[in-house]
């Protein structure tokens, strides 16, 4: 972990503006999207100084470093790149979920898409922060970070007199106010999906094996971006995968973005939703645009013919206009 690095021109910044914690969905994608790069002049922010989110004159999304800082007339919030995970992924980048027929249907009958919570999926890792035999490596880690943390002030201020017992106490509160935020990101809601340019054979059995009727429906980072648009907690994000033997996930949200390397074959990308603090809900549907969402519905190779007559039926029913297609992985081969 990086320490905060606050220079004199990134505190000139601080003095003229105050954050207003106003994050639009247009701001978080361009926080998510830009990760630490200043929009104006493209530099990357470097050991540890801030970045700053807020809106120019037009009241336009802009992420800034110091450097182009003059075009911020609002500061929503300083974001400090320590150690903090790129879930940057284009916004063309085609995207697919592959679904059985009644989970198709659903959508259509809903009008949107749904989100369960993530502690409800099928993986046990999610939200986790390791392997529990690594729990007291990490436990020790981040008492240790936090005993230093206690006693360094911000720049201009004097180091707090603090008793050794003191610091202790301080550092075990931390950690355990820290470690009760798991609780709070498995119940945040999660839509999963397969980052990738063409169809996937092994995807199709995975989630449509022979004798399930599915489809998959096709779509891109981007047109996921804007059917989160009523959501302002909404993170649309690359999954990150990794090897628990030798490190742990990352903090806060990007925690729901870290899986195990075992399950690197889904290339997923996920949009995340704040779940309800005081009451989590097990599942929400977000309402938005299918017919700007999906670009195309494609039916599963393993289906029967009559099935493709029957889907195009039922999107015209619900009153969608889908386009709907076979799976290249039924074209003819020549020899
Ligand atoms: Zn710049």
């Amino acid at each position: 972990m990086t320490q905060v690095n606050i220079l004199p021109e990134d505190r000139l910044v601080f003095d003229r503006l105050k954050s207003t914690g106003r994050i639009t969905h247009g701001l978080r994608r361009t926080i998510t999207q830009q990760w630490n790069e200043c929009v104006c002049c493209g530099n990357r922010a470097l050991n540890g100084r801030p970045v700053f989110a807020g809106y120019d004159t037009d009241n336009r999304p802009v992420l800034v470093g110091a450097c182009c800082s003059g075009q911020l007339v609002e500061l929503a919030t300083p974001i400090y790149p320590t150690g903090t995970l790129n879930l940057s992924i284009d916004d063309v980048q085609p995207i697919w979920r592959y679904m059985d027929f009644a989970k198709f249907v659903a959508m259509l009958q809903q009008g949107g898409l749904y989100f369960p919570r993530a502690d409800k999926l099928e993986d046990r890792f999610e939200g986790a922060v390791g392997l529990a035999s690594r729990e007291a490596d990490w436990d020790r880690f981040y008492l240790d970070f936090f005993r230093k943390a206690v006693i360094s002030p911000p720049p201009g201020y004097s180091p707090p007199v603090l008793s050794e017992e003191q610091i202790e106490k301080t550092a075990q509160r931390l950690l355990k106010e820290m470690k009760s935020d798991a609780l709070r990101i498995r119940s945040l809601l999660v839509s999963c999906w397969h980052a990738n340019d063409v169809e996937s054979e092994a995807l199709w059995r995975l989630y449509c094996p022979p004798a399930t009727l599915g489809v998959a429906i096709q779509s891109t980072v981007g047109r996921l971006w804007d059917a989160t648009n009523q959501d302002t907690s909404a993170v649309v994000g690359r999954v990150h995968y990794l090897d628990f033997r030798h490190s742990f996930a990352g903090h806060q949200k990007e925690r729901i973005f870290c899986k195990r390397l075992s399950l690197s074959h889904e290339r997923e990308v996920r949009a995340i939703l704040d779940n309800d603090h005081a009451s989590p809900v097990a599942g929400r549907t977000l309402v938005c645009n299918l017919n700007a969402l999906i670009i195309e519905v494609i039916i599963s190779p393993f289906a029967p013919l009559w099935f493709t007559d029957v889907v195009s039926e039922v999107i015209n029913k619900f009153g969608y206009s889908l386009h709907v297609r076979q799976s290249q992985l039924l074209d003819e081969p020549f020899y």
